[in-house]
C-alpha cells in the first residue's frame, strides 16, 4: 500500500552547479548561459575579429617590405645608377687628360672643353640626387612608405663630397687652362705638370669618391635585400601563428558548441526512445549543464519525464486502492503536492438517486461548500453533471447558477464522465481578477495538469464505483433494502473505533417478530414477505438517518443506536415495540396485525467487545419471548450468568 501523501509527479530536475566562483567565471568565459543566437553572434564576432587580425598582420608585413622595397628602389638604384655613371663621366676626364700638357693651346682647349662638360655632367647627376622628392600620389601603402624612407646621412655626405669633388676638378681645370696661358709666354712646363698633377688628384679623388660609394651603395642593397627576406619570414611566421591560433580557437569553440548540442539531444533522443518503450529510467536524467534554450529544453524534458513517470506511478497505485473515495482522497493530494492547486472539491455523483455527495475533502471544521447545498440532493443542478462538460467561469462569468459566488475566485467544474454517464465532479477554483479574468499565469498549465490526472483516473474511477456498487448489493438485503449481516462484519471496525473515540455508546436492539411463523403457516409466504417489507420502513423510520437498522436474520433486526448516552436505547426499543403493535398490513383482503419482542443491550457500556453485546441483546430478546413477547427487555448481568445459550 503506497503513502496518500506522496508525490506523483516525481522530483525535482538537475539544475546546473552554479556554485564557486571559479566555476561562474568559466561559464561566463565559455557563453554557456547565453541564448543560442547570442552564442552564434559571439562565434561570427571571434571569427571576424582573427579575419581581421590576420588582415593587420597582412597589412603590416606589405607595408615593411615595400618600405623596403622603396628603400631600394628609390634610395639605392639611383645611387647605384648615379655613382657607376659618374665613375663613367671620372674615367672619361681621366682619358681626356692624357690628350693635354705637351698639345698645343687650342687642343687643350678643346680638351679640358670635353672634360667640364663630363664635370657638368656629375653636376647634373648630383642635382638630380638631391633634389629627389617625395611623390604625393599612389596607393595609402606607398604615400606611407615615401614619407618614411628619407635619404641616408651617408648618401647626403656622399653628395655634399661629390659636389665638393667636382668643384675642385673644375678650379683645377679653371688652374689649369689659365697656367697653360700663361705657359705660352713664360714656357714654365714645372707649372703646367703641377697644375696638371692637381686636375688629376682632384679626379683620383673624385674616382675615389664615387667607387667607395657605389660599394656602400652595393653593401646598403645587401643589407636591405636581408631585411626584406626576414621581414617575409617574419609576415609569414606571423600569418601562419594567427592562422593556428585562430583556427584552434575556432576548432574548440565550434567542438564546444556542437558537444554542446549533440548532448544533451542524444539523452532525449534515449529517453523518448525508453519512454516509447515503457521503461523510464528517471535515474537518466538529461543533464543541464546550461541555462539557455538547450537547457530550458533538457529542463522541461526531465519535467515532462517526471510528469510521464508519476502518472504511470500514479495510476497503478489508484488502480490497487481499495476504494473509491481513496481515489478521490489520491487525487486530491496530487492537485495539492503536486500540482498546486489547493482549492479544490471532488464530488461523487450517484446517478440513480439523482444526489451528489462531497468525496474530498471532506467538509470538517469551519469549511464550506462553495455551491448552493440543493446540489447535493439534485444533482441535476449541477450544470457540469447536467451538461455533462466543462464548466468555467473564466470563460464566462456567472456561468452556473449554483456556485456561490465569492471575491476574487472563480471555479472550473470537470465533469466525470465515463461510459455515457457522468459519476463525479472536479471543481477547481483559481484566484480572479477584477474582470473575473485568471490572475495566475500557471494556472491554464495546472489545469491541463490536472485534466490529465483526471482523465487517467475516469477510468479506475469508473471500475472503482462498479465494484463498490457490486459490493453494496452484496450487504444488502433486496427484499427490504436494508443493510444485511455481512454489512455489519464488512464495517464493525470502522463503526467500532467511531464510537470509542467519540466516547459515546451504540444502543443494540435485537428484534424478533412474534408468532411470525403462523403468518407465512396461515396466510402464505407472500404475506410474510409483506410483513417483514413494512416491518422495515417501520423501524427506519423509528430511528434517526445516523441510525442503522440491519436484517440480521429471517424474522430478526438488528438496530445500532448510533452515539447514544447510557439508558438511551430501551426508551427507543419501546417505541419501534409500540409501533408494531400498530402496524397494520393489508394482503388481499386481510389485515395483519403483529407484535414484536426487542432484547436491548449497549456497547461498550455492558462489555468490550461487540459481538458480545450483540449476543446480550439476543439473551435479554429470550428472556423477552419467555416473559410473554410483545415486550422490550434490558439485558442485565444475570441474565447471562444464568442463562443457558
Ligand atoms: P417466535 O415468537 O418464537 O419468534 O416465533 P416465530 O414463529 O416467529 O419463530 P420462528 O423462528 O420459529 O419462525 C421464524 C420463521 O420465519 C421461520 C421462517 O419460515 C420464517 N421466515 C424466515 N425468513 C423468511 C422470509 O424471508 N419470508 C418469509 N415469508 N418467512 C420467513
Ligand atoms: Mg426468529
Ligand atoms: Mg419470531
Amino acid at each position: 500500500m503506497h503513502d496518500v501523501d506522496r508525490g506523483y509527479a516525481a522530483t525535482s530536475p538537475a539544475t546546473p552547479p552554479t556554485t564557486g566562483f571559479f566555476d561562474r567565471f568559466l561559464r561566463l568565459l565559455t557563453f554557456v548561459d547565453l541564448p543560442i543566437k547570442h552564442k552564434f553572434l559571439l562565434l561570427a564576432i571571434g571569427t571576424l575579429f582573427w579575419f581581421g587580425s590576420m588582415a593587420v598582420v597582412t597589412v603590416f608585413a606589405l607595408t615593411a617590405i615595400q618600405y623596403k622595397y622603396h628603400l631600394v628602389s628609390e634610395q639605392i638604384m639611383p645611387h647605384d645608377l648615379a655613382a657607376r655613371e659618374v665613375l663613367s663621366h671620372l674615367q672619361s676626364i681621366d682619358r681626356d687628360l692624357q690628350f693635354i700638357g705637351p698639345s698645343d693651346l687650342a687642343t687643350d682647349v678643346l680638351a679640358v672643353q670635353s672634360m667640364r662638360d663630363h664635370v657638368k655632367s656629375i653636376r647634373a647627376i648630383n642635382a638630380r640626387l638631391s633634389l629627389r622628392q617625395t611623390g604625393s600620389n599612389g596607393t595609402f601603402i606607398e604615400t606611407v612608405v615615401r614619407s618614411l624612407a628619407t635619404t641616408s646621412p651617408a648618401s647626403l655626405q656622399y653628395l655634399k663630397d661629390s659636389m665638393a669633388v667636382t668643384d675642385r676638378i673644375d678650379q683645377a681645370l679653371d688652374s689649369y687652362i689659365s697656367v697653360k696661358r700663361r705657359q705660352a709666354r713664360t714656357l714654365d712646363d714645372a707649372a703646367i705638370s703641377s697644375a696638371m698633377d692637381e686636375v688629376k688628384s682632384q679626379v683620383s679623388q673624385g674616382v675615389a669618391l664615387a667607387m667607395q660609394h657605389a660599394k656602400s651603395v652595393a653593401v646598403e642593397y645587401t643589407s636591405l635585400n636581408e631585411q626584406i627576406y626576414q621581414v617575409i619570414r617574419e609576415s609569414v611566421n606571423a600569418i601562419l601563428a594567427v592562422l593556428v591560433i585562430a583556427s584552434t580557437l575556432l576548432f574548440f569553440f565550434v567542438r564546444w558548441i556542437i558537444v554542446a548540442f549533440q548532448r544533451p539531444i542524444t539523452a532525449i533522443i534515449r529517453q523518448i526512445d525508453s519512454l516509447s518503450t515503457g521503461d523510464i529510467n528517471l535515474a537518466k536524467k538529461v543533464a543541464i549543464r546550461s541555462q539557455d534554450e538547450i537547457g530550458t529544453l533538457s529542463q522541461n524534458f526531465n519535467r515532462l519525464v517526471d510528469n510521464v513517470y508519476g502518472m504511470t506511478i500514479y495510476k497503478k497505485v489508484i488502480e490497487e486502492d481499495a476504494s473509491l473515495d481513496e481515489v478521490y482522497q489520491r487525487l486530491g493530494k496530487v492537485f495539492e503536492n503536486d500540482l498546486g492547486i489547493p482549492e479544490y472539491t471532488l464530488y461523487d455523483v450517484n446517478t440513480q438517486k439523482k444526489e451528489m455527495r462531497v468525496a474530498h475533502p471532506l467538509l470538517v471544521g469551519d469549511a464550506r461548500l462553495h455551491c448552493d447545498p440543493v446540489v447535493l440532493s439534485d444533482c441535476g443542478q449541477c450544470r457540469a453533471v447536467s451538461t455533462g462538460h466543462k464548466v468555467s467561469s473564466f470563460e464566462f462569468s456567472g456561468v452556473c447558477r449554483r456556485y456561490v459566488p465569492q471575491d476574487g475566485v472563480g471555479h472550473i467544474c470537470i465533469p466525470l464522465t465515463a461510459g455515457g454517464t457522468t459519476g463525479g465532479v472536479v471543481q477547481l477554483r483559481f484566484a480572479a481578477d477584477a474582470d473575473g479574468a485568471l490572475l495566475d499565469p500557471t494556472a491554464p498549465q495546472k489545469l491541463f495538469n490536472a485534466e490529465t490526472y483526471i482523465n487517467q483516473s475516469l477510468s479506475v474511477i469508473e471500475a472503482k464505483r462498479l465494484m463498490q456498487t457490486l459490493r453494496e448489493s452484496a450487504m444488502v438485503d433486496p427484499m427490504t433494502g436494508l443493510y444485511n449481516r455481512r454489512f455489519l462484519q464488512e464495517h464493525t471496525a470502522q463503526l467500532i473505533s467511531g464510537v470509542l473515540r467519540r466516547k459515546a455508546q451504540i444502543g443494540l436492539l435485537v428484534c424478533d417478530i412474534d408468532y411470525f411463523k403462523q403468518v407465512n403457516d396461515t396466510h402464505g409466504h407472500d404475506a410474510g414477505d409483506a410483513l417483514l417489507r413494512e416491518t422495515a420502513i417501520v423501524l427506519k423510520n423509528a430511528v434517526r438517518e445516523s441510525d442503522i437498522v440491519i436484517r440480521f436474520g429471517g424474522e430478526e433486526f438488528l438496530v445500532l443506536l448510533m452515539d447514544v448516552q447510557p439508558g438511551d436505547a430501551l426508551p427507543v426499543a419501546e417505541k419501534i415495540r409500540q409501533s408494531i403493535e400498530k402496524l397494520k398490513v393489508t394482503v388481499g383482503d386481510k389485515v395483519l396485525q403483529k407484535t414484536i419482542s426487542i432484547g436491548v443491550a449497549e456497547f461498550p457500556g455492558d462489555t468490550d467487545g461487540f459481538w458480545q453485546a450483540i449476543k446480550y441483546a439476543d439473551v435479554a430478546l429470550y428472556r423477552a419471548k419467555e416473559g410473554g413477547r410483545n415486550q422490550c427487555v434490558r439485558f442485565a448481568p444475570d441474565m447471562w450468568q444464568h442463562g443457558d445459550f
